[in-house]
């Protein structure tokens, strides 16, 4: 059962939701670039740097024994966020593109030959593209496309067809960052596991708004951003399933991924060091960690379902302005909207917008094939988080018409 969140008193705890633009209140409306963070989180930043600033796994001093504990309690608590079964298969990095790249580059290492095939789908983001272009052209091996509908969502005929034996693996958003489309991902890891192909579930856009259980969907990798999920910037998480993780060659080499070096041969460190060279990032993970206790604190079922209301309201409202068309309207949606208005460019629309304090993001939204497929330049997508209110999708509504107004 979700219970309702009080909204109002949420909003205190992100100082930033008070500051004013352009001498306008904030309206903050582009939580997928990267979301607000809480003052649990910041004061988690400010007390780590102020008291026990060290660096980890390397000093016999009490500080940085301390560091290093928080460092793997936040590890542990990712883990069980995402009820991973072992502590080791998350591995810190720098965020989403930095975990696809890891798998792209360790996986097709380990895995990719000539002829082999890499299948993606159609609305990647283009940090879900690139990395598997670039080991492919390495290993002389094939990018394929799940191809999608006008709608925004994958044509599942043609994605069981696609699944032939020469696909090594699977690499799909769960939500796209530019149409909110939800994929049917657990049909997607059942497919390809029928045919003994790992997944890869690229979960930016989804592990702060939908709970996700690695065990449950027996997913192979995923990869998230903790700045999306109120977390700081520069952290990220992969989560690998132990057998993979174990076979798969390290991604970079340095301190903490060792276990000996000599001239001759470097042996390397367990999991997940392996994947960790040199000075993590550890005000981060700590950062990431307080993170996911707001999160778990408020509910992630409370926060779906705030934002499924909002989100429904967005869409009702937003329909309502004349000339405004949706792209991408999946059945199964969530956490924003990506719309055109008349024949308006986005970019002055959401330039209008900025002048009124509400920050949407235009353009292509790092998915340029998406918007190739629809023959647009681009979109507005205004993106939602937990503690947007009503009041400021009714903003966002005013602000478009007053853009038609103005430039058409
Ligand atoms: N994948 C998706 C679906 C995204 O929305 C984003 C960021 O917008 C990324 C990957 C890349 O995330 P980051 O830039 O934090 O690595």
């Amino acid at each position: 059962m979700s219970a309702e969140l009080n909204i109002e008193e949420i909003r205190k705890d992100f100082p930033i939701l008070d500051a004013k633009v352009y001498g306008k209140r904030l309206v903050y409306l582009d939580n997928g670039a990267t979301s607000q963070k809480p003052v649990q989180v910041l004061e988690t930043l400010d007390n780590y740097y102020k008291e026990y600033n060290s660096n980890v796994h390397r000093g016999v001093h009490l500080l940085s024994q301390v560091a290093t504990e928080a460092y793997e309690a936040a590890r542990k608590k990712v883990a069980s966020f995402i009820n991973a079964k072992h502590d080791h298969e998350v591995i810190f990095t720098r965020g989403t593109t930095e975990s696809i790249n890891l798998v792209a580059s360790s996986f097709g290492k380990l895995a990719l030959k000539k002829g082999d095939e890499v299948l993606i789908s159609a609305m990647e983001h283009h940090s879900n593209i690139v990395p598997w272009q670039m080991i492919c052209e390495d290993k002389e091996a094939v990018l394929k496309v799940i191809p999608m509908n006008t709608n925004g969502e994958l044509l599942m005929d043609e994605f069981a067809s696609l699944l032939t034996d020469k696909v090594k693996i699977v690499s799909v958003t769960y939500i796209s960052n530019s149409l909110g489309t939800i994929n049917p991902v657990k049909e997607i890891i059942n497919q390809a596991h029928a045919k003994n192909i790992p997944v890869l579930l690229d979960v930016a856009q989804a592990i702060q708004h939908v709970p996700i259980d690695v065990q449950e969907l027996d997913v192979d990798f995923i990869a998230f951003s903790g700045h999306k999920i109120y977390g700081p910037t520069g952290i990220g998480v992969l989560y690998g399933k132990e057998e993979w993780l174990n076979k798969m060659p390290p991604y970079q080499g340095g301190g903490d991924m060792i276990k000996t070096v000599t001239f001759a041969k470097t042996i390397y460190n367990d999991l997940p060091y392996k994947f960790e060279a040199g000075t993590p990032d550890v005000a981060g993970a700590i950062g990431l960690s307080a993170a996911i206790d707001y999160v778990n604190n408020l509910g992630l079922e409370n926060i779906q379902q705030a934002e499924h209301e909002l989100l429904k309201y967005a869409m009702k409202k937003l329909s309502e302005v004349d000339g405004l068309r949706f792209i991408g309207n999946a059945k199964e949606h969530a956490s924003l909207v990506s719309f055109l208005v008349r024949d308006i460019h986005p970019f002055d629309t959401g330039d209008i917008l900025d002048k009124q304090g509400i920050a949407v993001r235009t353009g292509h939204h790092c998915t340029q094939p998406v918007m190739d497929f629809f023959g647009i330049p681009g979109t507005v997508r205004a993106s939602f988080a937990f503690y947007n209110t009503k009041e400021e999708v009714d903003l966002l509504a005013a602000g478009i018409e007053k853009a038609v107004m103005m430039l058409s």
